[in-house]
């Protein structure tokens, strides 16, 4: 196919996936848009405080180490076995990448996709046989609030999950109270150890959540009680009673990450520290009596009523996909596939894998490879062998 005659892609998110996938698409000349509804890796700087389970090698591709390069030949970088935070990783490398010659002029930041369509068409029309399906038609709303229809062919969704947390809730949906009190505690890792740290500073704290999430939020609380006596920090999880609340990987490639769990499941065990630690819970009621004045949590621990009243509530309970922008297309519920049920609609990066957490950016680089290799009808493409090579 000649460069003109290349479908248009749309990306949506310049997230870490969405700005690998629109560099391989200008490597092979497709013409492509990216929309950010905020900055360039907007969400990855929400927990820059985190030190990555992955060394920095991991997290790049040869094609953007490539791109860095070819625009600052002197720019340095962290070496490929460095243990880098979120933040150390945005600066050097994401927000280059999105400011690069090659891709500042395809980015629209600040500009959400609110929903999508196909021009002239509904989900509930009948199937045309053997006729085209007509461009998709993007409604998009700049940061001065204009909003506009823009034009598509292909639509990589790369707009992640972490701005969409599951609820505390019993069986996934709110416990009582917790819609009303949803703006008032926190679902994400909150930098306690920094900007956060008079907000949770000597406070009682009900912590909801057993992955690797709450596993960074317990670590972090409880380096924190060592410091300020007066906070006392409960922990609530679905594990079962006796068992540790993470799970090990046998033999877990990233070290980093098993050594997490075994801090937060030695926390959990050992219970000192001014810390409490309940398994098999189920939140029933999540009230908040105020801003700033406190929380009641309350539920069964092993079919037993508790409750708590705290001052803070951080919730840790999982990302799930926002799915409301193509919601009049036929996109099903992503669990680890790119494909979608919607001809020219994929899904990659974290939103891809749905409710589950494991997504790592390896396997998101592998995934533009893929969806790339199909779009040009060549199975054994891959522009990161090549560039290595
Ligand atoms: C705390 C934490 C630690 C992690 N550590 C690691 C690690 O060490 N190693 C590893 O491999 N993986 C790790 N991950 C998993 C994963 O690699 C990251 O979540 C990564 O940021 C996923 O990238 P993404 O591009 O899919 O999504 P995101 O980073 O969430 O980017 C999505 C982008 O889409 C934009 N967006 C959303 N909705 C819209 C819209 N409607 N219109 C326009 N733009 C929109 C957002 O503003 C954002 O910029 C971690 C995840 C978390 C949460």
């Amino acid at each position: 196919m000649k460069p003109s005659n290349l479908p248009r892609i749309a990306i949506l998110g310049a997230g870490p996936i969405g700005l690998e996938a629109a560099l391989y698409a200008r490597s092979l000349e497709y013409p492509v848009t990216v929309y950010d509804a905020g900055q360039a890796a907007e969400q990855v700087g929400r927990w820059g405080h985190v030190k990555m389970f992955t060394p920095f090698g991991q997290n790049v591709t040869s094609l953007g180490l490539e791109c860095l390069m070819r625009d600052n030949p002197r720019r340095e970088l962290p070496g490929a076995a460095d243990a880098v935070t979120a933040r150390d990783w945005r600066e050097a490398y994401l927000v280059p990448l999105a400011e690069s010659f090659v891709l500042k002029d395809c980015l629209q930041l600040q500009t959400t996709v609110l929903t999508i369509g196909r021009t002239g068409w509904r989900k509930t029309d009948p199937p045309k046989p053997g006729a085209p399906l007509p461009p998709f038609r993007l409604l998009v709303r700049t940061a001065q609030g204009q909003e506009r229809f823009d034009s598509a062919d292909i639509i990589l969704d790369c707009t992640g999950s972490y701005s969409r947390p599951n609820w505390a809730g019993d069986a996934g949906i709110p416990a009582a109270g917790e819609i009303a009190a949803r703006p008032h505690l926190s679902y994400w890792i909150d930098d306690i150890a920094g900007t956060k740290k008079a907000h949770y500073a000597g406070k009682s704290i009900v912590l909801i959540g057993g992955g690797y999430s709450a596993a960074t939020t317990i670590s972090a609380l409880a380096t924190l009680a060592e410091e300020h006596q007066s906070t006392w920090v409960f922990w609530l999880t679905h594990a079962e009673r006796g068992a540790a609340p993470l799970p090990r990987v046998t033999n877990d490639p990233w070290k980093d990450r098993d050594r997490l769990a075994a801090r937060a499941n030695n926390l959990a065990l050992r219970c000192d520290g001014n810390l409490e630690y309940h398994a098999a819970m189920k939140v029933e009621e999540l009230v908040c009596h105020g801003p700033d004045k406190g929380f009641r949590v309350a539920g069964t621990v092993a079919g037993k009523p508790m409750s708590w009243e705290v001052d803070r509530v951080i919730a840790n309970v999982g990302y799930r996909a926002d799915l409301t922008i193509c919601q009049e297309l036929r996109v099903t519920e992503p669990t680890g596939d790119t494909a979608t049920g919607e001809p020219g609609y994929h899904i990659l990066g974290m939103k891809s894998f749905g409710r589950t957490s494991s997504f790592t950016l390896r396997e998101g680089h592998e995934q533009i490879r893929k969806v790339f290799a199909a779009l040009g009808g060549k199975k054994g493409l891959d522009l990161y062998a090549r560039k290595a090579a």
